[in-house]
């Protein structure tokens, strides 16, 4: 019963935070993209399973009265499934935004020594901030190899097979003796015929020339989060180019590029909103609509408002990534001043100046007013 929790290491009543605490400390160490164990990759599928039913609420109270059992099957449960690599790599993507930066993109992590594989494919997914807001499923098409489908991807024509390489004799390694100032050694390489497969083929796929893929649009569907940013990206796991005569297929990498939104300006899952104002509607308040991600929303300003004052709207701003929390809408107002008045304005101006009394000496400044409104 206590098999997930104990995956993650954590006592049956941990707190939320406790869980993902614990997960992310573990994701960190399994990340197939960080830990080329042989290993690696089916810890980090089992954890991920583990996490994702004990910080869901109400999975975590069927998994603590009915076991796995609670978790699915006939009954409408949740629909428990084992989770394979690329939902385990969306899952941490989505609660913690990936290995974030890009550096950690291409350093390190799993082994690329597999002649093989094929390729890693990177695509670009251009976002609006309300895709950001809502999330969205987003088609990529890109060109990359792809199996031939005239030779199942074996490179060899229909009805033949590849076979057994006369270099090597299968091995995939020639060896050699030389002799060295230390005496005899034998040195090993990859077999020149073969390319160290251990087998040729004679009549090759006339559709692949013997490549064993071809090149293809592929079409993949990607569930983006909400609450991205232009650093995070997505691997999709063997999405990319497949690999020649069947073997591995590359990842795909999802790079955001999420478009400038002219209304506002983003600070991480705040927003900033600049509404400017006349000196008529701070002095007496007004009833305004301001853009957010999610449609207009009516904002009430007070009756003597002072430039540069700070409205903040609580939750109008970006989803916080893999939580269910989300950033301000931080209203900026600023007053205008008119540059060429009527004749009828200067006069009624004019007749305000004779009524408006002086400023005070000192008003607070406005770096002052901004630490306030931030709660600083
Ligand atoms: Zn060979
Ligand atoms: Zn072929």
């Amino acid at each position: 019963m206590s098999e997930f929790y104990a995956l993650l290491g954590v006592a049956r009543d941990a707190s939320e935070a406790d869980i993902k605490k614990a997960y992310r400390k573990l994701a960190m160490e399994f990340h197939p993209d960080r830990n080329p164990a042989p290993d690696a990759e089916a810890k980090f599928k089992e954890i991920t399973e583990a996490y994702e039913v004990l910080r869901d609420p109400q999975k975590r109270a069927a998994y603590d009265r009915y076991g796995k059992a609670g978790l699915g099957g006939a009954g409408g449960g949740f629909g428990f499934h084992h989770v394979d690599l690329s939902e385990a790599l969306n899952i941490f993507m989505r609660d913690f935004g990936g290995l974030s930066g890009l550096d950690s993109l291409f350093g390190g992590g799993r082994p690329r020594h597999d002649a093989r594989r094929g390729q890693d494919v990177r695509v670009t997914v251009k976002l609006s901030l309300a895709d950001v807001a809502a999330g969205i499923k987003k088609s990529v098409r890109f060109k990359a190899p792809d199996r031939c489908t005239n030779c199942q991807g074996s490179g060899a024509k229909p009805g033949t097979r590849p076979v057994t390489c006369a270099t090597c004799g299968g091995s995939g390694e020639v060896r050699r003796a030389a002799r060295s100032m230390f005496g005899q050694f034998v040195s090993v390489s990859p077999c020149p015929t073969c390319a160290g497969e251990g087998t040729v083929i004679q009549d090759v796929c006339e559709v692949c020339r013997g490549e064993g893929r071809v090149r293809a649009d592929k079409t993949v569907s990607v569930d983006i989060p909400p609450g991205v940013s232009t650093n995070n990206y997505l691997t999709l796991r063997g999405q990319g180019a497949a690999g020649p005569r069947n073997g591995p297929a590359g990842d795909l990498l999802v790079m955001l590029d999420i478009r400038d939104d002219e209304r506002f300006e983003r600070q991480g899952d705040d927003l900033i909103f600049d509404l400017p104002l006349s000196f008529s509607q701070v002095a007496l308040g007004v009833q305004v609509r301001v853009p957010t991600p999610y449609g207009e929303e009516e904002v009430r300003i007070a009756a003597g408002t002072q430039p540069e004052t700070i409205v903040r709207l609580r939750g109008r701003g970006l989803p916080v990534l893999g939580q269910s929390s989300k950033g301000d809408l931080i209203v900026r107002v600023h007053v205008w001043t008119p540059e060429r008045l009527s004749p009828e304005q200067e006069r009624l101006f004019q007749e305000l100046a004779k009524h408006e009394g002086e400023p005070p000496k000192r008003s607070p400044g406005f770096w002052s007013k901004l630490k306030e409104a931030l709660g600083a």
